[in-house]
């Protein structure tokens, strides 16, 4: 009887994974498992925690309770630990989706060599993403670093239909020293979708039968309305596969349904800035445009300050506040008001766009490395995007055209729960003035955007 072994990593599913069909067909049992790992936990704040530890239940149940964990213990590496349990089991393979993250390929890398002096594979199969990071080039060979071309270029490329699942129904091994999974995280009052695989699965269904892709390409901006997949979580922990909704969405350019294309888009950008990553890793920590190195950021109390109110969502901007609150009650916040916060935090607050990306990454459940740093450096005029710094997103004029009736505010900033409709994004406006719990605005748009604009032009200048 042979083993294999399965470690999970950020593809908690069954269905649609084909690492887990190569052990099932390599082998007659498969041992799943997965590893707690200090340096992507600790800095996990209790939402990501939560709401790993839930899919990790979920895929437990999935697999009858097989699920085996080990914990890795301080100062030991993850590549060790699996390197421990396939010598345990006596395996021939790990098989694993691979990684194309500058932490993941690294851990991926040294965990290979410990298996291999011992006469066992790391065996790759598939990755997170429809087309793995690396394979879309252009005609010189050189990466895209524009995302329209990359996008032409993906859909010529293709992808691969679902994975089929294993021939026969997997045997799932069990073996000694399988560890406690930590405890939750006390979340307060934050809530959690249903989270896991067969949950992804439902709200992909959901999504696409209630027309929610027919609606996307009119509605994905409006914070107000609920018009996005929300799947973002789901993606980023591999409880779906995006190939299971390229799938469904029809070919590019086969007319489709309508939306169909938007919504490819947006799945696009989270595979272009894989793609991105994977070539440029020092993107995850500094500005891809290095002619902007020099642009004055603020620091020192009270910048410290500005920030403390940035996060807690007190910063006298209805929109910004009720978007950083729901990051705090949800760990998941509306796109385009992720691109408002974080404009007001690098164009309104003059911060580091790394500061206001460590905060989201702490929180958001969906935190993802590649999203998160591009999405903030696009904001920031840093990044991949044509688009120059200059652009400063208007927090009362977005909240008015992307929330027109005040819905949004009202849900996430109770201060504001009686202002009536388009009011609640300029309280101040209101006979006798703003409600008197609500704060009044740290800094003056206008004047903060000329600030943006000058640091912006002595940045270009320099160079
Ligand atoms: P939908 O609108 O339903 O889109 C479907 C899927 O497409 C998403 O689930 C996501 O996987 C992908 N997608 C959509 N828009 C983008 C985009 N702009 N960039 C990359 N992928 C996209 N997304 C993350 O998954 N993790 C992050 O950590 C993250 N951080 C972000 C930070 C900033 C400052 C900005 C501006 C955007 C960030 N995004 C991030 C992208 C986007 O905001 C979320 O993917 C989206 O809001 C998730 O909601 P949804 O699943 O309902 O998206």
């Amino acid at each position: 009887m042979s083993i294999s072994v399965v470690w999970f990593r950020r593809d908690l599913r069954l269905s649609d994974n084909p690492a887990l069909t190569a052990a099932a067909t390599s082998s007659t049992s498969v041992l799943p498992l997965f590893v707690f790992d200090p340096a992507l936990w600790e800095p996990a704040g209790p939402v990501r925690r939560a709401y790993l530890l839930r899919s990790l239940d979920a895929l437990d149940a999935s697999l009858d309770g097989h699920l085996h964990v080990r914990v890795c213990a301080p100062g030991q590496s993850v590549a060790d630990v699996v390197a421990t349990v396939a010598r345990e089991v006596e395996t021939d393979a790990v098989h694993v989706a691979a990684d194309y993250g500058p932490y993941g390929a690294k851990r991926d890398a040294v965990a290979g060599r410990l298996l291999a002096k011992e006469g066992r594979a790391l065996v790759r199969t598939g990755s997170a993403y429809a087309v793995a990071p690396g394979r879309v080039l252009k005609n010189d060979g050189s990466p895209y670093r524009v995302y329209s071309p990359f996008y032409r270029a993906w859909c010529a490329h293709g992808w691969r239909g679902p994975a089929p699942a294993p021939a026969a129904p997997v045997r799932w091994a069990t073996a000694a020293g399988s560890q406690a999974r930590p405890g939750e995280p006390d979340l307060g009052s934050v809530t959690l979708p249903a989270v896991g695989e067969g949950a992804a699965l439902e709200r992909w269904s959901a999504f696409l039968g209630g027309g929610g892709v027919d609606r996307y390409g009119a509605d994905r901006n409006r914070p107000d309305l609920n018009a996005t997949s929300g799947l973002s979580a789901a993606l980023r922990w591999g409880e779906i596969h995006p190939r299971t909704l390229l799938a469904e969405l029809g070919d590019p350019g086969d007319g489709g349904r309508s939306g169909a294309e938007v919504f490819r888009k947006e799945l696009a950008w989270r595979e272009f800035y894989a793609d991105v990553l994977h070539h440029t890793p020092s993107s995850a920590r500094e500005s891809l445009r290095t002619d902007l190195g020099d642009m004055q950021h603020d620091v020192g109390p009270d910048a410290d300050a500005r920030f403390a109110a940035w996060c807690q969502g007190r910063t006298g901007y209805p929109v910004v506040e009720a978007g950083m609150r729901q990051l705090l009650t949800e760990g998941w916040v509306h796109n385009r008001v992720r691109m408002v916060v974080a404009s007001f935090l690098i164009k309104d607050l003059h911060l580091e766009w790394t500061r206001g990306a460590r905060w989201f990454m702490h929180l958001l459940r969906d935190g993802d490395l590649a999203s998160n740093q591009h999405g903030w450096q696009w904001v920031a005029g840093t990044g991949t995007d044509a688009a120059p710094y200059y652009r400063v997103f208007n927090p009362i004029l977005q909240g008015l055209k992307f929330d027109p009736d005040g819905s949004y505010v009202r849900k996430y900033v109770p201060e504001l729960a009686d202002v009536p409709g388009a009011a609640a994004h300029e309280p101040w406006t209101l006979v006798g003035g703003a409600p008197s719990a609500y704060p009044a605005p740290i800094v003056d748009h206008a004047e903060e955007r000329g600030v943006a604009l000058s640091r912006y032009s002595a940045a270009t200048k320099a160079h």
